[in-house]
């Protein structure tokens, strides 16, 4: 399986300067590669491959006053810049002829130097390395330190360089890691995700999001708030926006860190897991958005997903369609729909007193195990 590892990498003032270049030459590669493409088309010229693509944006290029410059960083940077713009080619014409699943891809976009997100990548024949004294050595670059928060695993195949809104800076190596399977457990777990709490458990528990998350964003509403008053253009206002960028970041870091624990806990305790398809990026279109996507599911399905390959567990997402709100996991009677304000219910059926979300849980493990003993080559009765 290819993981990403990622730590906090200090370049050097020197070496920022270096990376500032990089990511500029990336860039001007990349949106030069999207506008040859676009000029051809406007002409009504085919498709150009990539081969004449890198060719016409590196190799001529280089050789123009106008671009003389690409030649000072690492040539692998600028080929992975138009890898990449060859890969968002690709799945947006996959996605136009309906063989990709999900949601509609865009076409490529141009990038800007004020996306809150610069990268380069370098690949092994860019022969970047660790170095004996456990520094990133990379081309035109130089030796740059790593915080070491765990050990790689393997040799890493590429290393991307990333410098967030926040101003700093990550190296994310991708590796191959040997799938190690866990000792097999009867034990299973149904989730339900919420926005009361974060997770619902069908054994009853209740995962509430980390305190260390709710302060950070009561913090972060107010640096939004405080930008509203400061005047446009005004230092004071530049100064508000880069305290914002620190605050988004240190959320997005506790959300991560809590999902990678409770993900590792669930993958780690339970054989299967399964949770509910919240279709969220269905929801974001709605005024829930917010919510939802502060929540982070789909960040927290995706690693229980890899997580559960990576140890030999089953992971299955229970369809939208299953009403598990509305269903008494007791005797299966469907109760009608409730509004999110009812938090309890009493089957009128069978007389058993529901917590909703929990109920919910239990609905997703019944339906999870009922469509894994289905892919089992096993029968099952659809509940009643
Ligand atoms: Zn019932």
């Amino acid at each position: 399986m290819r993981l990403r590892y990622q730590y906090r990498v200090y370049p050097t003032p020197g070496q920022r300067e270096a990376l500032a270049k990089a990511f500029g030459c990336a860039r001007v590669v990349f949106n030069d590669g999207l506008r040859a493409r676009e000029d051809a088309r406007a002409a009504g010229l085919p498709y150009l491959s990539d081969g004449d693509l890198s060719k016409l944006v590196i190799t001529e290029a280089k050789k123009t006053p106008g671009r003389v410059w690409l030649g000072e960083v690492s040539a692998v940077v600028l080929q992975q810049a138009l890898a990449d713009l060859n890969t968002a080619y690709r799945n947006f014409f996959a996605s136009v002829a309906g063989k990709r699943k999900g949601r509609r891809v865009a076409p490529p976009r141009f990038r800007s130097r004020k996306d809150s997100r610069q990268a380069v990548r370098f690949t092994r024949n860019a022969r970047f390395q660790i170095t004996a004294s456990r520094k990133l050595r990379l081309p035109k670059i130089g030796d740059v330190g790593v915080r070491w928060s765990r050990d790689l695993p393997s040799e890493p195949s590429s290393v991307t360089v990333i410098r967030d809104a926040a101003g700093r800076y990550f190296a994310s190596f991708m590796v191959e890691t040997a799938d190690t399977p866990l000792i097999e457990t009867r034990n299973e777990v149904g989730i339900d995700l919420g926005l009361t709490h974060f997770a619902v458990l069908s054994d009853g528990r209740k995962v509430t999001n980390p305190r260390a998350l709710r302060r950070a964003e009561r913090r972060l509403r107010r640096a939004q708030q405080a930008i509203s008053r400061r005047e446009k253009g005004s230092a004071n206002r530049v100064k508000a926006k880069a305290r914002l960028a620190k605050l988004h970041a240190r959320v997005a870091d506790t959300r991560r860190d809590h999902a990678h624990k409770l993900s590792t806990l669930l993958v780690r305790d339970n054989q299967a897991v399964y949770v509910e398809d919240m279709n969220v990026t269905g929801l974001g279109r709605t005024r829930l958005a917010k919510s939802v996507h502060d929540a982070g599911w789909s960040q927290f399905t995706a690693m229980l997903e890899y997580k559960a390959a990576r140890y030999g567990r089953t992971f299955a997402r229970v369809g939208r369609f299953e009403p598990t709100s509305q269903t008494c996991s007791v005797c299966g009677n469907k109760d009608g729909p409730k509004p999110l304000s009812v938090r309890e219910w009493t089957c009128l059926a069978c007389g058993t007193t529901h917590d909703r979300d929990v109920n919910a849980a239990r609905n997703v493990l019944a339906a999870g195990r009922a469509d894994r003993v289905n892919a089992c080559g096993g029968t099952v009765r659809p509940a009643a």
